[in-house]
C-alpha cells in the first residue's frame, strides 16, 4: 500500500484527500501558494510545502514545483484532486517518470479522453452510445456537408474542451460558417488547440453520469448514476443519486456498457461517464478520468469511499468490491455553495465572520472553511459542499432544506439563497429530476436583477 502521498490540490478536495489517507493510515503531505497559508487541510497534513504565488500557474499548476515538493518530503504518490492538473496527461507522465504513482489512471487513457473526438470515437467502438455528430474535426470547409448529415439545431464544441466553454448552438446553415470559425477561434483561446466538432443539439436532455472504479486489469464495476441536470452556463449547481426515474431496461444497458468500456481499456481508477439522457435514451458527451466534485451523492448512497478506492487501486491493492456488493441505499442530493452573489453570480471573496455548520441525521458538509478564513480572490468560488442522504428523494429535499436554514454563513455572499429559495422551494423540482435548461430557463428567470 501508499505510504506518503502528496496532495497535490487545495480547498475542499484536498481536505477530503487528507481524510481518506488518514483514515487508512496513509501520511500526508500538502501542498499550498503564498495566499493558501490558512487552508484547513494543512493543519492535519504530516508535512505541508509552499509551492509558489497565489496565482495558480505559478503554483497548483507548476509542474516543478509540485515534483520538486514529492522529491524532497519523500512521498510515493501524488493525488490530483479534480481541476487543476488532474486531466493533465503530461502531469501523469511525468509523475511516472520522476518515480511516483500517479492516483489515476494511465497518461493515455487521460489523453484519449481528454480530446473528445478521440473519446467519441473510442466509446463508438467499445459500443457505448454517443450523439449523432461529426465524431472529427469539423472546418469550414467540411461543416456544411456534416450539418446536412446531423440536421439543426447542432452544437460545435472544442474537442480539448472543459468547464462548458466555448460550445455553440446553431439553429440553422445562416449562421453555421461564422459559429464555426468563432468556435475556432474561442477553442485556441482557451485550450490552445483550434480543433472543433458538431454534433445534434438534445432539445430537453437531462444529465445523467455513470460513476465506475476499475482496477487496470481488466476488471471494473459501476457505482450507478447520478443526475446533474441542475446547471448555469454548463456548470453544475446541484447533484443527485440515483438518478430518478430511469427505465430499468435503458439504465441496466448503460451500465453494463459503461463497465465494459472500461474493461475493455483496462481502465484504471475512478471515473465518469457522462450521458445525455433524452427520450429514454443516452447519449456519450465525454468521460471524466478524476474524481468528480459530485461524488459523495454516490458515496452516501452506496456506502463507498471513493478516494479510499483510488488509494487502494493506485497501491496496487486492487478493488475490493464486486458488483454483487454494489447496493443502492435511498437518496442524495448535494448542494454546491459558493462564495458569489446570488443573482449576479458574481464572486464573492473575502473573510468569513461566522460560521454555523448544519448536522443531523442524513446531513455531511464537505468543506475547509471556518470562522475567521479569508477565502482568497484567485481560486474556484466552491467553498462547501452539503450533502443530505435520506430513505427516498423526497426525505433527502425535506433534510437538506432543513440543513440550509440551519447553515448560518455570513460576511460574504452566497449562493445558499439559490438554493433554499430557489430551487428547493419549486414544485416541478421536487417532484422529478428537469432537463439541463429548466435552472437557467425557468427558475433563474424569477430572479430580480438577475443578468444571463
Ligand atoms: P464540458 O467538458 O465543457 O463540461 P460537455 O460536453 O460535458 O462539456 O457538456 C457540458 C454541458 O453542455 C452538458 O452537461 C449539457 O448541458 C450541454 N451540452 C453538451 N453537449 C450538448 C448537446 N449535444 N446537446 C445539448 N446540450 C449539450
Amino acid at each position: 500500500m501508499l505510504q506518503k502521498v502528496l496532495i497535490a490540490n487545495r480547498g475542499e478536495i484536498a481536505l477530503r484527500i487528507t481524510r481518506a489517507c488518514k483514515t487508512l493510515g496513509i501520511k500526508t503531505v500538502g501542498i499550498y501558494s503564498d495566499a493558501d497559508k490558512d487552508l484547513m487541510h494543512l493543519r492535519f497534513c504530516d508535512e505541508a510545502v509552499c509551492i509558489g504565488p497565489g496565482a495558480s500557474s505559478e503554483s497548483y499548476l507548476n509542474i516543478p514545483a509540485i515534483i520538486t515538493a514529492a522529491e524532497i518530503t519523500g512521498a510515493d504518490a501524488i493525488h490530483p484532486g479534480y481541476g487543476f492538473l488532474s486531466e493533465n496527461a503530461e502531469f501523469a507522465e511525468i509523475v511516472e517518470n520522476s518515480g511516483f504513482t500517479f492516483i489515476g489512471p494511465r497518461p493515455e487513457h487521460i489523453r484519449l479522453m481528454g480530446n473528445k473526438v478521440s473519446a467519441i470515437t473510442a466509446m463508438r467502438k467499445a459500443g457505448v452510445p454517443t450523439v449523432p455528430g461529426s465524431a472529427h474535426a469539423v472546418t469550414p470547409t467540411n461543416a456544411m456537408a456534416e450539418a446536412k448529415e446531423i440536421g439543426f439545431p447542432l452544437i460545435v464544441k472544442a474537442a480539448s474542451g472543459g468547464g462548458g466553454r466555448g460550445m455553440r448552438i446553431v439553429e440553422s446553415v445562416d449562421t453555421l460558417l461564422e459559429s464555426v470559425q468563432a468556435a475556432q477561434r474561442d477553442a485556441e483561446m482557451w485550450f490552445s488547440d483550434d480543433t472543433v466538432y458538431m454534433e445534434r443539439f438534445l432539445q430537453k436532455p437531462r444529465h445523467v453520469e455513470v460513476q465506475v472504479l476499475a482496477d487496470g486489469n481488466g476488471h471494473a464495476i459501476h457505482l450507478y448514476d447520478r443526475d446533474c441536470s441542475l446547471q448555469r452556463r454548463h456548470q453544475k449547481v446541484l447533484e443527485e443519486a440515483p438518478a430518478p426515474n430511469l427505465p430499468e431496461k435503458a439504465r441496466a444497458d448503460i451500465l453494463e456498457a459503461c463497465v465494459k468500456a472500461c474493461e475493455l481499456m483496462q481502465y484504471r481508477g475512478a471515473g465518469t461517464f457522462e450521458f445525455l439522457f433524452e427520450d429514454d435514451e443516452f447519449f456519450f458527451i465525454e468521460m471524466n478520468t478524476r474524481v468528480q466534485v459530485e461524488h459523495p451523492v454516490t458515496e452516501m448512497v452506496t456506502g463507498i469511499d471513493i478516494i479510499e478506492q483510488q488509494l487502494r487501486i493506485a497501491g496496487g491493492l486492487g478493488l475490493n468490491i464486486q458488483q454483487k456488493d454494489v447496493q443502492i441505499k435511498g437518496h442524495a442530493i448535494e448542494c454546491r455553495i459558493n462564495a458569489e452573489d446570488p443573482t449576479t453570480f458574481l464572486p464573492s471573496p473575502g473573510k468569513i465572520e461566522h460560521f454555523y455548520t448544519p448536522g443531523g441525521a442524513g446531513i455531511r458538509l464537505d468543506s475547509h472553511i471556518y470562522q475567521g478564513y479569508s477565502i482568497p480572490p484567485y481560486y474556484d468560488s466552491m467553498i462547501a459542499k452539503l450533502i443530505a442522504h435520506g430513505k427516498d428523494r423526497e426525505t433527502s429535499i425535506a433534510r437538506m432544506k432543513q440543513a440550509l436554514d440551519e447553515m448560518i454563513l455570513t460576511g460574504i455572499k452566497t449562493n445558499i439563497p439559490l438554493h433554499k429559495d430557489l430551487i428547493l422551494q419549486d414544485k416541478n423540482f421536487c417532484e422529478k429530476a428537469m432537463d439541463i435548461h429548466y435552472l437557467e430557463k425557468h427558475l433563474l428567470k424569477q430572479l430580480e436583477g438577475h443578468q444571463d
